[in-house]
């Protein structure tokens, strides 16, 4: 027994060297995309005691990447390190892009733009129909308008990259250099900030001496997991990555994801070959659509604000953690020892959702 013991030591100590020698690699071949400085980086990684003795599966750790420092944080802000210095580049002087109403993609690229003095325009799809006054004002509308930019609706199921070229055009014609970050800041740049996240992730586990299991996150427009998955393959990771569905099904959702980490993976030139076999989203906790709350979604935020004082959002976040926590009890993850959730932000989302959670008033 004990000479398997000090062989699987032998193994771990060998590929954390390659790991770590990856990584490098990584950071090199990084190197050479223009980037601006927008958030707080690394993130911490931190163990969820409270929420694994409860659940009493593998030990569960959380990537706070909710605590990215850009107007309350989220995934949005590595993604637009890498957008905002390409738009830079260009010569911009404005920023376009579109989100649903209490896009939290939207409010990081307000912020962004106004830390790099730049306009901002921003398009909201009204996806849900709400017609709540803090849905449509609150949260994230609230921060977006604070930051400054011009916020102009469009109704559900509009063309919006459609509506964001006429934008662009108008502002053209006013002697405007608009950029065009799309939805999410889903494309092969703002992926990027995914591909070192993987990177930032695997380094940080060695430091600590962790062997991770399998990382979850929500997924929607795709980018986060496009560059994780990408980068998780750059440095020959084990990770067992499964995204969380807010929107797409299951094959729609995984297409979307292989389709832009290819794209990811050509982009940053390593020769890199993605395997489809390494996309995995599961969809089933969707509930009646994009932005419209479950009763999984509203238990998992309670929870986890109950037990680890942490706050998750109802259309993103939350509904990646009733994924987390429903998988963990189906068994799902048995068998392993240490399953890491990206947290992805959104709490300002919160205060666009505040009649959702039906919470008691005052007491005596
Ligand atoms: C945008 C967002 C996601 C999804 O990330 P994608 O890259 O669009 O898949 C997850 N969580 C939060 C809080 C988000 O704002």
């Amino acid at each position: 027994m004990t000479v398997i013991h000090q062989n699987t030591e032998v193994e771990n100590s060998i590929s954390q060297e390659t790991t770590v020698s990856l990584c490098k690699d990584l950071s090199i071949a990084l190197a050479k995309f223009p980037k601006v400085r927008l958030g707080h980086f690394p993130t911490p990684l931190e163990p969820m005691d409270r929420l694994s003795e409860l659940l009493g599966g593998p030990r569960l750790w959380v990537k706070r990447d909710d605590c990215t420092g850009l107007s309350s944080g989220g995934n949005k802000t590595r993604k637009l390190e890498y957008l905002m210095a390409d738009a830079q580049q260009s010569g911009a002087d404005t920023i376009i892009t579109q989100g649903a109403t209490q896009s939290n993609h939207a409010r990081q690229t307000t912020a962004a733009a106004a830390k790099m003095g730049m306009d901002c325009h921003i398009l909201l799809e009204d996806r849900t129909g709400s017609n709540d006054p803090n849905y449509i004002l609150n949260g994230n509308v609230l921060l977006d308008r604070l930051h400054g930019a011009s916020v102009s609706k469009r109704g559900s199921g509009t063309d919006m990259n459609g509506e964001m070229e006429a934008v662009a055009e108008r502002l053209k014609q006013d002697g405007k250099k608009p950029y065009i970050i799309p939805g999410g800041g889903s494309n092969q740049i703002g992926a990027l900030g995914y591909v070192n996240c993987a990177r930032e992730l695997a380094e940080q586990a060695v430091e600590i001496g962790l062997n991770i299991d399998a990382l979850v996150h929500a997924t929607g427009s795709a980018g986060t997991q496009a560059g994780l998955v990408t980068g998780l393959t750059a440095i020959q990771s084990t990770i067992h990555l499964l995204g969380i569905g807010v929107r797409a099904p299951q094959e729609k959702q995984e297409q979307m994801v292989f389709d832009l980490a290819v794209r990811t993976a050509d982009y940053l030139d390593k020769g890199l070959i993605i395997e489809r076999s390494s996309v995995r989203a599961n969809t089933d906790y969707v509930g009646p659509g994009y932005g419209l709350p479950t009763d999984g979604m509203i238990e998992a935020v309670k929870l986890l604000a109950r037990t680890e004082g942490l706050l998750f959002d109802p259309v993103y976040s939350g509904k990646g953690l009733n994924g987390l926590i429903a998988q963990t009890k189906a068994g799902y993850f048995d068998g392993m020892e240490n399953v890491v959730f990206l947290h992805t932000g959104g709490s300002a989302a919160l205060f666009g959702y505040s009649e959702t959670f039906k919470l008691p008033g005052y007491t005596q």
